[in-house]
């Protein structure tokens, strides 16, 4: 069967280029090639934000609540679609069809009708200044927001986007990951076919060059970027120059702490979704799993009971629960943190290569990895890994695990398994992260803000709060009564 080719989707319609491909994307359960891909080209980014800007100009003179109106159709086209969207989704990532069938499209539809419902929610201000003067602001959309996204939950991140910036009145222009081009393409095509106006949302494919002309383009107001630490810098840097508005979420080190009273069975399941969803592939992971000493036997034993039953398989299959990584190049570097665990002196209680099954020879996975007595200062702990690999440190009290998971430059996620409500409060409070989970992972309803603290990210997603970043404001000042100049006729 031919392979087929995509390019990019510009003003409601496919642009191709006869014969060009500029890369592959692969299947990582099985190496194969799934598509031809074209980069777009300085012209095609520039036609991009062009069909949006224009777009975006009649989108915005809309009543909100026909903008509520065609984003609640489009999300429900969308949902319609889950299952072909979530195997395409599979076949990318790598993700089990379990997982995506029943979590990231579904993600991404809850996000759309609840943005949907808050159009309307815009307001201003008014107030008085003095007896005849009065000022109101309004909130006004930005214009056309550039949306680049990471390769573990593409389509998503591209919901998450487009949904707030929608239904402030913006257009997009979103660029997927190069390694997961595939279901952002289909989702321009459903959102068109929905009744988005052509243009709203483009989607142009490519690596960091065609995100970096994207963020330089001086027709886009915003970057909404989701992916690792140094390219966010790298975002920031190119938005300055034209002091563009940035919303960034990056990657995460999370801690999760089991405190000496919690429940072993309930903190040892935290712990293993915390840690191997996704195949560890999630920016809020739980990799610093902190244990209580008096405890801590007993909870690798748990723990241990739970990590050796994990499925893992193809994730085309449904009892599959945990699948490859998404590229032999992403297992290749969370190799190389394993060796670096070995290497600094940490136990290794499971997994630390690939699996022996001949059937799995061909893809990109990993055995679920749990090292413990780890170190702060190990690598493993500081770096974020982006794979399966947990690590287990012992903690004596309170004071100082608090500390000690406060000890990063990260801070996106945390986590604390405890029975007394004082201590989960107490614990909340403390941790420098953007969520903290109690008794639970990983749950992000769509009205929870998501937002890192310290170099986890900038600004929110999610939340009313994410709809307010797509705006700006303007003040007006009415004037009833007369004007007095210092400057009056001589
Ligand atoms: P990445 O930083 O390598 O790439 C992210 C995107 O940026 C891709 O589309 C890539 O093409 C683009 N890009 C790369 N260099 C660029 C440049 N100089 N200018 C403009 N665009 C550029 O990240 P990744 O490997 O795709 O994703 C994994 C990372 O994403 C992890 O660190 C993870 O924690 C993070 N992440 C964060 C969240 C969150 O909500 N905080 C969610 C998902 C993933």
């Amino acid at each position: 069967m031919e392979t087929k080719t995509i390019g990019q989707f510009i003003g409601g319609r496919h642009c191709r280029v006869v014969g060009a491909t500029d890369f592959t994307t692969l299947n990582p359960a099985n190496g194969q090639v799934l598509a031809n891909v074209q980069q777009a080209s300085i012209e095609q980014i520039d036609d991009a934000v062009g069909q949006a800007a224009s777009a975006q100009r009649d989108w915005a003179a809309l009543p909100p609540a026909t903008r509520m109106e065609t984003l609640l159709a489009a999300a429900s086209l969308i949902e319609r679609h889950n299952d072909e969207l979530a195997h395409l989704e599979t076949a990318d990532t790598g993700k089990p069809i379990h997982d995506t069938t029943r979590v990231d499209i579904a993600g991404g539809v809850a996000v759309m009708r609840y943005f949907a419902g808050l159009a309307a929610a815009l307001e201003g201000r008014q107030s008085a200044s003095g007896s005849t003067a009065f000022t109101y602001t309004r909130r006004e959309p930005l214009g056309v927001v550039a949306g680049i996204g990471a390769w573990n939950y593409p389509v998503q991140i591209a919901m998450w986007k487009l949904a707030p910036a929608l239904a402030a009145g913006n257009a997009m222009v979103f660029k997927p990951s190069e390694v997961t081009p595939l279901s952002t393409h289909r989702l321009a095509e459903l959102l068109v076919e929905a009744g988005v106006p052509a243009g709203l949302f483009n989607v142009v494919q490519g690596n960091h060059a065609v995100g970096r002309a994207l963020i330089e383009h001086p027709g886009i107001a915003k970057v909404s970027f989701t992916g690792s630490v140094p390219t966010g810098m790298r975002v920031m840097e190119a938005a300055a120059g034209t002091l563009k508005k940035t919303t960034m979420e990056l990657g995460g080190k999370s801690p999760l702490i089991v405190m000496p009273d919690a429940d072993l069975e309930r903190a040892s399941d935290i712990a293993t979704m915390a840690n191997f969803f996704s195949s560890g592939q999630v920016c809020t992971s739980g990799t610093r799993v902190f244990v209580h000493r008096s405890i801590q036997a007993p909870f690798e034993a748990a723990l241990m009971a739970r990590v050796k039953a994990i499925a893992l398989g193809d994730p085309a299959s449904p009892e599959t629960r945990f699948g490859p990584l998404v590229s032999q190049a992403h297992r290749d570097k969370v190799m190389h943190y394993i060796q670096c665990g070995i290497d600094e002196g940490a136990r290794l209680l499971s997994g630390g290569s690939a699996p022996q099954d001949p059937r799995y020879a061909a893809g990109s996975y990993l055995l679920p990895t749990v090292f413990t007595d780890c170190a702060d200062t190990m690598r493993i702990v500081r770096e974020e890994i982006f794979g399966p690999v947990m690590s287990i440190l012992g903690f004596d009290d309170e004071h100082e695990v608090l500390r000690r998971a406060n000890d990063s430059d990260l801070g996106l996620a945390s986590g604390v398994v405890t029975r007394d409500l004082a201590t989960a409060h107490r614990i909340a409070h403390g941790l420098q992260a953007g969520i903290c989970w109690i008794n639970t992972w990983g749950q992000v309803p769509a009205h929870m803000p998501v937002a890192g603290q310290k170099c986890s990210g900038l600004g929110q997603e999610n939340g009313i709060e994410a709809l307010y970043e797509h705006t700006q404001v303007k003040s007006v000042f009415v004037e009833l009564g007369a004007y007095t100049s210092v400057f009056p006729p001589g």
